[in-house]
């Protein structure tokens, strides 16, 4: 039932939905699959713990979105529908930004193709690499040559409210607006790239200086949100700005609900990445009713994204990430809450 043309016929906001499967610990520990895709965009979760009456979990659990994926999606086919869209739309001038958005170790990463600790090549067939890929494909095509536009790239990471630049040793930068709301992120590396090959190296260098220091891999990836910008450029008219087109791997949301904790640094974090997670649904709904207000001054998250809410032609995709396993199922509820708030 999906075809090529109603994917590239996209509306400005698409909200999806992706399930991994159970991973070996979760088989090892007897955990159980409680998400169910019974159709194209509907998602279902079930209780096994409790005793639901049908009724009240068929209006209680089901959620509708624009497409689920299941356990068996590649991520071709994740990316065929989301960043893909996008990535033509950023050609025809669109501000375009995918979001990954869900629990630690629900697959934002693996989705996204970020995980560059093991081989590279499983980190080429993510959506960093499709993208990339089709970024210089159409780059190619009769379609937009008359363009005359290069593209660069930036890869930077929010932690804590503050922007460090992937692609200068962490650096840490300001974010400046001047007096007509344009937001600039002061410094920030943007490196002009000629193939796909020059973007995932740049992805590799700027995801291990985003690990380095780091007690534990996932420790800060996790608490941070990552942000790979594909600015295209005029290449006369002073280099001026064409499109941008940002993919977003967004801090785990879990932490929003983690407040038990005595630890004053986790606190910080789970403020800001609660602080920067809600302006960002609100930004997204402003989006999509075409509001003239734009809350977009919430949180550094959304300031850095500013031309991703504003104008005419801004497209926005966000894939919610959820884990299958009942042990994770308050946290997909919460995802599945907050996707179908966004839509
Ligand atoms: P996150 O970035 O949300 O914390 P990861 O992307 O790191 O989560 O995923 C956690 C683990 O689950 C990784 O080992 C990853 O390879 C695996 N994983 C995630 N999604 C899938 C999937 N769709 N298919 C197979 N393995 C997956
Ligand atoms: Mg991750």
């Amino acid at each position: 039932p999906m075809s090529e043309a109603d994917v590239m016929e996209t509306h400005r906001i698409c909200v999806c939905v992706r399930k991994r499967p159970l991973n070996r610990q979760e088989v090892i520990r007897k955990d159980i699959d409680v998400v169910s895709i019974p159709g194209r965009g509907s998602l279902l979760v079930h209780e096994p713990k409790q005793k639901v009456d049908l009724t009240k979990y068929l209006e209680n659990q089901v959620f509708q979105f624009d497409y689920s994926f299941d356990e068996t999606a590649t991520n071709e086919l994740v990316y065929k529908f989301t960043a893909k869209p996008l990535v033509h739309a950023a050609f025809e001038g669109s501000m375009a930004t995918c979001f990954a958005y869900g629990q630690t170790g629900s697959g934002k990463t693996h989705t996204m193709g970020g995980d560059f600790r093991g081989k590279l090549q499983n980190s080429t067939n993510g959506i960093y690499f499709l993208a990339a890929q089709e970024v210089f494909s159409l780059l190619n095509h009769r379609k937009y040559s008359k363009l005359n536009v290069s593209p660069y790239v930036s890869f930077f990471e929010i932690y804590n409210g503050k922007v460090f630049d992937l692609l200068n040793e962490k650096a840490k930068l300001r974010v400046l607006e001047d007096d007509k709301q344009q937001v600039q992120v002061v410094g920030l590396e943007e490196v002009f790239v000629t193939k796909t090959d020059d973007v995932i190296k740049l992805l590799e260098m700027g995801s291990a200086c985003r690990t380095s220091g780091q007690t534990s891999a996932n420790a800060n990836s996790s608490r941070s949100h990552a942000i790979l910008q594909v600015t295209l450029r005029h290449n006369d008219r002073a280099a001026s700005l064409y499109s941008k087109f940002s993919l977003v791997d967004l801090a785990g949301n879990e932490r929003g609900t983690d407040v038990n904790s005595n630890d004053r640094n986790t606190l910080v974090e789970t403020a800001e990445i609660n602080c920067s997670l809600l302006a960002l649904k609100e930004c997204i709904r402003s989006l999509g009713k075409n509001s003239d207000h734009i809350p977009f001054r919430m949180s550094t998250l959304t300031k850095v994204l500013r031309d991703s809410f504003i104008g005419e032609k801004s497209k926005t995709c966000m894939i919610a990430m959820v884990s299958p396993s009942m042990t994770s199922c308050d946290y997909t509820l919460n995802t599945l809450r907050y996707a179908d708030r966004v839509k």
